[in-house]
């Protein structure tokens, strides 16, 4: 039996997440598994409910669980409570808790949906590779940090990176590991001629590739880095970074595949796993089932290979996703002439329909 704690969240994290549970259903009455869902508000949600973005039973359920799956969280109706209240302290929060250090996130191009990519075909076209970014450590967190007033007037910002070497030993090593079951080639992204963090970093990432001389490692300085994603993408198989810099180079190859909509994420730590689509709560389209579901989708697949270990039956969500795409359906944020414009809970219907 696998326990999944389920955080719906708010907006189009709910329909999405809906989507998920069904297609999870599915497989479970398919392939005679057992997953025990139990859910629980997260966010706006859980700040409508409780008072706060997250509570210390969502945090215990969250930990007692297999698995975590969130859909997403935030939007107008909080954009204006404290900001130590904020939905997205749950996010923050629960990543730290869970100590998930490897945020990995698949840029996988769908022939289905070259179009839509504002890069040429040529260039984007068999585009597949895996940034792992570091999630909770580096200047999200570092101290000290703050605002503070000058005495001769004015302000001063400041927050600091900060990177020990078990913090980059570890990241480093899901890099390799990850690289080991791909193309075999790690790029290490950093900003080495300027930061002391990153000359750490890059000592830290040669160090460990010693453990793993059957993988190619490249370094790349972040700048370098962010043209190659436009100029060349598919030279890239793994992409290891800190998490400011993970956080830009994620978000520039998102849009190399065309739509947010499609992009799954999962985190990963020593003991936990939270899966979640990229995409936010998207306030402009909720509640009205416009959603695309398949990057929500596409978050179970890794579920089942990451954290279940159920390989083949995460390639056949892919196979039924890809399927679904090549019969011709598209949701509105990736519809095209001529192809089937559906709603997310009926591309959530199709997908699931399509499970081997
Ligand atoms: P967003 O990802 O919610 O939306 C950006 C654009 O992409 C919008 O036009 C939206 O309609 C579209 N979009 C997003 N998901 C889609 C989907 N599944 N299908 C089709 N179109 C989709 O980002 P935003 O507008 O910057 O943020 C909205 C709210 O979400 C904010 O409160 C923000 O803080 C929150 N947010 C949460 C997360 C998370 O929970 N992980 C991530 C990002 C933003």
């Amino acid at each position: 039996m696998y326990k999944i704690a389920m955080f719906p969240g708010d907006g189009v994290g709910v329909e999405v997440a809906d989507q998920a549970v069904k297609l999870i259903q599915t497989i479970a009455k398919k392939f005679h598994l057992v997953f025990e869902i139990e859910k629980a508000p997260l966010g706006g949600a859980s700040i409508d409910k409780f008072g706060a973005p997250i509570t210390p039973e969502a945090l215990t359920l969250a930990k007692n669980a297999d698995a975590v799956f969130l859909g997403a969280v935030g939007g107008p109706k909080w954009d204006n409570v404290e900001t130590s209240i904020r939905p997205e302290k749950a996010l923050l929060q629960l990543r730290k808790t869970l100590e998930v250090f490897a945020n990995l996130r698949p840029v996988h191009m769908f022939p289905a949906l070259i179009s839509k990519s504002p890069l040429k075909e040529e260039i984007v076209s068999g585009l597949d590779f895996l940034i792992l970014r570091e999630l909770i450590g580096g200047i999200y967190f570092g101290t000290p940090r703050g605002i503070k007033n000058l005495p001769g007037g004015g302000e001063e910002g400041v927050n600091t990176e900060v990177y020990t070497t078990p913090e980059v030993e570890r990241i480093a090593r899901k890099a390799f590991e990850f690289a080991r079951r791909r193309r075999k080639k790690v790029t290490s992204v950093d900003k080495a001629n300027v930061l002391e963090s990153s000359q750490l970093w890059r000592k830290v990432v040669t160090q460990v590739h010693k453990e793993f001389s059957d993988v190619e490692l490249q370094h790349r300085y972040v700048d370098d880095c962010a043209m190659q994603l436009i100029r060349n993408p598919k030279q890239f198989d793994v992409i290891v970074t800190t998490n400011l810099f993970g956080d830009i180079l994620s978000d520039e190859s998102a849009m190399l595949t065309g739509s947010i909509g499609m992009l799954p994420s999962a985190s990963i730590g020593s003991h936990h796993a939270l899966y979640e689509p990229v995409h936010g709560s998207a306030p402009d389209i909720a509640g009205q089932d416009l959603a695309n579901p398949l990057a929500s989708i596409l978050s179970v697949a890794m579920m089942l290979e990451y954290s279940f270990g159920l390989h083949e039956l995460a390639q056949s969500v892919e196979k039924a996703v890809q399927k679904v795409l090549d019969e011709g359906y598209r949701t509105q944020d990736i519809d095209q002439e001529g192809m089937k414009k559906v709603s997310c809970s009926k591309m959530g219907d199709l997908v699931a329909q399509r499970i081997q």
